[in-house]
This record gives C-alpha cells, structure tokens and sequence, in this order.
C-alpha cells in the first residue's frame, strides 16, 4: 500500500501507463495468507515489482506505448512475469517507454515522456536556481534515458523495489544510469525473451533494475533458465542467487577499452571513470588499456541489423491479428496501409523503411550479410580480450549525466539516440552480460552510473564485483 500511495503520488513522473491495483493487492492479500499459514513461501513473496508496458501480462493491456497496439489485452503472461509470479511477486503495473522500445530517452512513446525523480531532488533544485535563465522549475525537468525509463523511475521513485525492463542496444543500462540504480543486461539466452514483443530477436534481453545488485541477482535467479518457448534460452544456466562477499579484488584483471575514450564524453564521466579505474587498481587490482578495435563500425552495424530485424518483426502488425484496424476497407493492401500509417510513430516507420531498403534483394548482400560479418568482428573483439586473461571491462554507461527535455529534443532523436548507445550497444551484438551501477552524483547532484562488461554465462562473477564496487 506505501507503494501504491507513492504510484499515486508520483503520477505527474509519468512512470507508469497501467497502475494494477486490485492485482496487486488481491496478490498481497494472498501472500499474507502464505505467510499467516506458515505455507513455504516464494523468492519474492510480497515484494512489489512493476513490469516494461512490451512484456505480454495476461488479462493486462500490453500497449508498447504504440496506437498499435492501445487496447490489446494479451491472453497469456511472458515467462519472465509468470516467473516472478510463480516465486509471490505483487504485479503494481506496467511502466512507460518509447514506442516498441525504439528510443533512448522515454520519450517517444504515445502516452508522453517519463520524467526523471532526480529533476525534482533538493540538490539539483538548488543548483538549477542558481543558474540565471529565468525558466520556471518544470521546465528544467530532466529525462529518464530509455528505452525502459518508466520501469528505472518507478525503481528510483521507491514505487517498487524491482522492474523489468528489456535491452536491445542499452535500454535498461542507459535509464539506470540517469536514474541512479543498478540495471542488468543479462548474457544473451539466459533468460527466456517468450512474450517479450520483439524489437531486435537477435539481441533483445529482458533486463532487471533495481535499488542495488544483490537485488538483481535475486530477480536474475528467479528469471534465469532454460524455456521450451524460447529455444535460443541455454539448457544449463548459471543460477546466482546469493552473491559471495568479495574482500579481495587483487587477484582481478580490469580491461579499460582505449576506444571508448571518445571526444562526445563528458568531462565529469570520464573523471568518475579514471577514479574507479584507480580504485580497483589500489586495491591490489590489475588495471589495463585494452582494444576493441572494430567499435567504431558498432553503432553504423547496429543500425542496419536493428532496423532489417524491425521491418521484418513489425510485418505482423497488419490490422489483422492484433490491436490497432482502420475503418479503411476498399481492399486488404489500403487496409494494411492505412493501418500501419495510424499504428506506428516516425520512428517506428523510418526503421521499417530502412529496413527494408537494406533488405531488398540488390542491397541484401552490401547491407544485411555485410553487417552480421563485422557483428561477429565486434563480438571477436571482446572474445580476444577475455581470452587474454581480462576478467571485466569497465566503461562509462552513458556519455553524461540526464539533460533536460527541452535539451533533448532539440536535436534529431534518432542522432541523439545512436551516440548515446556507444557504450551499450556493442554489447548486445556480442550477446555478453553487462550491469551499470550508480557511480556518483555529479555537480548538477545527478546520478552517474559506469557499466561493468563479463564474459558471456558469466553473469554471477560479473554481479559479485560489480557489487564489491558498489
Ligand atoms: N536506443 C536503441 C534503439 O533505439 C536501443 C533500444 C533498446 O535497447 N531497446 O534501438
């Protein structure tokens, strides 16, 4: 109920599209009876949890923030919800995020952009009165990151103490960062992406935020295992459910990649960054400059497999089998048309449309096949560090702080997006686990988070320095 009370309190953040109260509470109400009558309780008996509005909720509506799919109530849950489910998870609702998860701000989606919690802390209220441009408060309010910032407000906000959120090219570890938690990128097949709605099948991840990584660890081992209805999921995962104590990092190698010193980084991250580094390095920790040299192809590549992957996933949204139909009815060609131009947003459309351009049979070889071989370059490259003896990579996880909205749009979303995902999104290519941490605040008092990278299945070990650090 403290929950639900900061839901109601916290509305104008903008967190969440579907508040499910009565779900929560009926759940409550029969965990409480769990616990009265002594029955064997779950792992996450009685803690609320809120859910990325592009997981499949039975009986919720699941919209992805698209007009396309407003109004469309899923007939069964995505393994990952019946997941937290089954181990007594309250469901408090579904968070807000940019539509079909295309975006790194929360602010694309139909239902309006999230607000980050951290635009109204007393620190950076008091700063932002020092400066002298005459703007009212609200209009400094700052964005979340995205694509899975209702899910990173809502944790942030207290409203929950874990959410799902999903990682294509650093959703869930962009969002944590500004929002000042941790947010885990799971190893690619360790967790059953079954009613996720697909953004990118290749590289989508259901990610964990929360308030500190022994949380994620514990939502990882209730999510984490092999699922007949994903069959890219691995038959035998890693479970970490408690993280050991690490007291002595000495024995750890730490990679710093030299390409990701790149001139857009803030000056304060790279500070906070070099400060780490040095902190891990006097604690008896081996420090090293290491290369990925294939990461400048990463956000160029990226784009021609997301997109290629977009066009062909969003082909079943016809009008035909879910959500969203026009009243156009001359023939089946300008139903679909009409359908899919009221359904979709810009940039849902503009991915579409690349995407079939670089699928087209004369562009197919040049585009798609050319960039799945320099995916594997990029994932060769972290393949040969940890081969070289490298335990984690240390990196920024965005190039700074949160900017204020009216910031944020000015320049072209689509721009903006790919440079924010430098960091992240190489990451997913090569399928590897990868966790950001709140760092500092900055001297705005804005979190700032910086990501540890781990060797794929290595999820446990990448968590149990990631919480030595923390
Ligand atoms: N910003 C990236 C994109 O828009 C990543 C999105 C994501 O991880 N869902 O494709």
């Amino acid at each position: 109920q403290k929950c639900l009370a900061l839901i109601k309190k916290t509305k104008f953040l903008n967190a969440y599209i579907t508040v499910s109260e009565e779900v929560a509470l009926r759940q409550a109400e029969e965990s409480e009876e769990r616990y009265k009558k002594g029955h064997s309780l779950g792992e996450l008996d009685g803690i609320p949890v809120a859910v990325k509005d592009n997981f499949s909720t039975s009986g919720i509506e699941t919209t992805c923030a698209s007009n396309m799919l407003k109004g469309y109530i899923p007939p069964y849950n995505a393994t990952v919800v019946q997941k937290l489910l089954d181990q007594g998870a309250l469901l408090m609702g579904k968070t807000n995020l940019d539509e079909f998860a295309m975006g790194s701000g929360s602010t694309d989606g139909i239902f309006g952009p999230v607000k980050n919690p951290w635009s109204y802390s007393k620190q950076y209220r008091e700063k932002r009165k020092q400066k002298p441009h005459g703007e009212t408060e609200d209009s400094n309010w700052l964005i979340t990151g995205g694509s899975s910032g209702g899910s990173a407000a809502a944790v942030s906000a207290f409203t929950c103490f874990a959410a799902l959120g999903s990682d294509t090219g650093g959703s869930t570890r962009n969002p944590a960062a500004h929002c000042g938690v941790v947010g885990l990128k799971p190893s690619y097949g360790l967790v059953s992406r079954h009613g996720l709605i697909p953004l990118v099948n290749s590289m989508d991840v259901p990610g964990i935020l929360t308030r500190c990584v022994d949380d994620a660890a514990v939502v990882l081992g209730v999510l984490a295992g092999h699922d007949c209805r994903d069959s890219t999921t691995v038959q035998d995962p890693v479970k970490p459910l408690t993280l050991p104590n690490l007291t002595d990092v000495s024995k750890l190698c730490i990679g710093i990649p030299k390409e990701y010193h790149v001139p857009e980084l803030s000056s304060e991250v790279q500070s906070l960054w070099s400060k780490a580094a040095k902190l891990f390095e006097s604690e008896g920790a081996k420090v090293i400059e290491v290369s990925l040299p294939h990461t400048r192809y990463s956000i160029v590549c990226y784009h021609v497999l997301c997109t290629s992957e977009v066009a062909s996933n969003m082909a079943r949204f016809d009008g035909l089998e879910y959500g969203h139909r026009c009243d156009i009815n001359v023939s089946t060609e300008a139903m679909y048309a009409a359908t899919r131009r009221e359904g979709f947003n810009d940039v849902v459309r503009g991915r579409i449309l690349s995407g079939n351009f670089f699928l087209l049979k004369e562009n197919y070889e040049n585009y798609f096949v050319r960039a799945q071989k320099v995916r594997r370059l990029i994932a060769n490259d972290f393949v040969n560090v940890f081969n070289s003896g490298v335990d984690v990579l240390l990196t920024p996880t965005t190039l700074s702080e949160a900017v204020p909205y009216v910031e944020f749009i000015k320049e072209d979303n689509r721009t903006r997006s790919a440079q924010d995902d430098i960091f992240t999104q190489a990451v997913n290519m090569a399928g590897l686990p990868a966790v950001s941490v709140p760092m500092a605040l900055s001297n705005q008092g804005l979190p700032i988070g910086l990501q540890f990278i781990g060797r794929a299945f290595c999820d446990q070990q990448l968590l149990t320095i990631a919480k030595w650090f923390e």
